[in-house]
């Protein structure tokens, strides 16, 4: 058996399906699937700052094309998606179990 990999949009690194950040489009918004659990077609951003820096500068352009979104530029907040993959990002490098209460 395999690990599945993907390649991050933007910087094409490869990674095993952990260590990247899955991004969907729900219902048009493109959104962090923290989970990995949400429907649909999915794109992989990886866990360089730079890579998010770059996705929230070109609007979400290539994630747009990676989803195939029929808006462009993508609709999304800038604030909440950066917020969503730092949790993502630090979950997966598990570190420390910090206190998530729920
Ligand atoms: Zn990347």
């Amino acid at each position: 058996m395999t690990v599945p990999t993907r390649s991050c949009l933007v910087c094409r690194r490869r990674g095993d399906k952990p260590s990247l950040v899955r991004l969907v489009a729900a219902e048009g918004v493109l959104t962090v699937d923290e989970a990995a659990r949400m429907p649909g077609r999915g794109a992989y951003l990886c866990d360089r700052p730079a890579c998010m820096d770059t996705l929230l500068r070109t609007a979400g352009a290539p994630a747009a094309r990676a989803l195939r979104l029929t808006e462009r530029p993508a609709h999304y907040d800038g604030d909440a998606l950066r917020a969503a993959w730092e949790t993502a990002t630090r979950h997966n490098g598990g570190a420390t179990t910090a206190g998530r209460s729920e």
